[in-house]
C-alpha cells in the first residue's frame, strides 16, 4: 500500500502517517518527489492494513494498494522515472549514457588506453571487472583490488566513473573505496546476501538480469536493494538462454519496454552479453535504444584477439567509435539524444 500525501501536506502530517505506520508493525518508505510525498508500507504485519484508517489522517491525499509483489520499484509508488547520476548526467533521463570498457581488466595499460579510446568515442562511464564470475574455477578469476588501483587510475585520467562487479558482500566496503557503480552480474542476481550488501551501501548499482529469470525475478532483486533505501538501481537485459545456439544468449529486447512500464528505474541493455560475437553488437544497440534502454553497456577491447576473457564479443575502439555515431542517430530518431 502507499499513502500519498496532499501537496500542502506539513512535515506533522507525514510524521502521523509514519508513526501509524510503525504502530500498525509496518516499514515506512518515504518518497519525497516535486509535488507529493509518498509514503510506502512495507514489510510484513499480522495487522490488516486498512485504506480508510490512513486515508483519514490528516494532509492525506490517496491511498493506494499495490497488487505488485515489488512495491518500490513499481510504477504505481513512483510514477515519475527514476534518475541515477553518473558523470555529471542521469541515466534515465533523456540522453542514453554509453558505459564501455573491457570484459576483464587485464593490465594497467589495457585499461588505461582503453578507457582513453572510449571517452574519446563519448562513453559516460568505464566498465571493467576485476573479480569475474567465470564458469569454470580455472579460468582466470581477475586481478583483484589491484585491478581496480588500475581502474582507479584510468578514472583519474579519463575522468570517467568506475563501473565493476561486486561478487562478495564482505568485499563492499573495499570496492566501494574505487567504484562509482556496483555491478551484480547475472550470475548473482539472487544472491540475496550480496543485493542486502549492496542496498546498505547506498552506492549506485547495476543490477543485470539473471540468465534463467523472467522480469518479475529482475524486479524483486531490485526491490531488495531499495529495501534498504537505495533507490540509485539500474537494471540491465542482457539477453538469457533459449533454446537457441546461434547466439550465446537470445535479447529480450521485450523486456526494455517491459521493464519501462512496470518500474521508474533506469534501463540498460547489454549487447555484448546478449548476442556474444561483436558482429551484432552495433545492431543489437540501436535496437536497445529504439525499444527505449535508457543506457548501454558495450565491451570494448584495444586487442580482442588477446582478450583474456569475452574477447569474441569485444568490439575494437574504431568500431566502437562508428557504433557511437548511429547511436547518436537512432536515439535521435526516437526523441531522446546520446
Ligand atoms: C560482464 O559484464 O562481464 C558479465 C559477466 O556480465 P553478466 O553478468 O551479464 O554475464
Ligand atoms: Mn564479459
Amino acid at each position: 500500500m502507499i499513502v500519498v500525501m496532499s501537496p500542502n501536506a506539513n512535515s506533522k502530517n507525514i510524521a502521523d502517517v509514519i508513526t501509524r505506520i510503525e504502530i500498525d508493525g509496518y516499514r515506512a518508505h518515504l518518497s519525497e518527489g516535486e509535488q507529493h510525498t509518498i509514503i510506502g508500507v512495507v514489510g510484513e504485519s499480522p495487522t490488516p492494513l486498512r485504506e480508510d484508517n490512513y486515508a483519514t489522517l490528516a494532509g492525506v491525499s490517496n491511498v493506494v494498494r499495490i497488487s505488485e509483489p515489488y512495491k518500490l520499484a513499481s510504477r504505481t509508488f513512483h510514477p515519475l522515472d527514476t534518475h541515477v547520476p553518473l558523470n555529471g548526467s542521469k541515466m534515465g533521463e533523456n540522453k542514453v549514457l554509453i558505459i564501455a570498457g573491457p570484459c576483464s581488466v587485464e593490465s594497467r595499460e589495457q585499461i588505461i588506453e582503453t578507457a582513453c579510446a572510449v571517452k574519446e568515442a563519448g562513453a559516460t562511464a568505464l566498465r571493467g571487472g576485476a573479480f569475474k564470475p567465470r564458469t569454470s574455477p580455472y579460468s582466470f578469476q581477475g586481478h583483484g583490488e589491484e585491478g581496480l588501483k588500475w581502474m582507479a587510475e584510468a578514472r583519474e585520467i579519463t575522468g570517467l566513473p568506475i563501473v565493476t562487479e561486486i561478487m562478495d558482500p564482505a568485499l563492499v566496503p573495499m570496492v566501494t573505496e574505487y567504484a562509482d557503480v556496483l555491478q551484480v552480474g547475472a550470475r548473482n542476481m539472487q544472491n540475496f546476501t550480496l543485493l542486502n550488501a549492496v542496498g546498505e551501501s547506498q552506492h549506485s548499482v547495476l543490477l543485470k538480469r539473471g540468465m534463467s529469470s523472467t522480469v518479475l525475478d529482475l524486479l524483486m532483486a531490485a526491490e531488495y536493494v531499495l529495501s534498504h533505501g537505495n533507490n540509485r538501481v539500474m537494471l540491465c537485459e542482457r539477453g538469457i538462454r533459449t533454446f537457441e545456439t546461434a547466439t550465446r544468449n537470445t535479447a529480450d529486447i521485450n523486456a526494455i519496454p517491459v521493464l519501462k512500464q512496470l518500474t521508474h528505474l533506469p534501463v540498460l541493455f547489454d549487447p555484448s552479453h546478449a548476442t556474444g560475437k561483436w558482429e551484432y553488437v552495433e545492431a543489437l544497440s540501436l535496437a536497445g535504444i529504439a525499444a527505449g534502454a535508457d543506457g548501454l553497456i558495450i565491451e570494448v577491447h584495444p586487442d580482442p584477439a588477446t582478450a583474456i576473457s569475452d574477447g569474441r564479443q569485444s568490439l575494437k575502439p574504431d568500431g566502437f567509435e562508428k557504433l557511437m555515431a548511429k547511436v547518436r542517430r537512432v536515439a535521435e530518431a526516437v526523441g531522446r539524444s546520446a
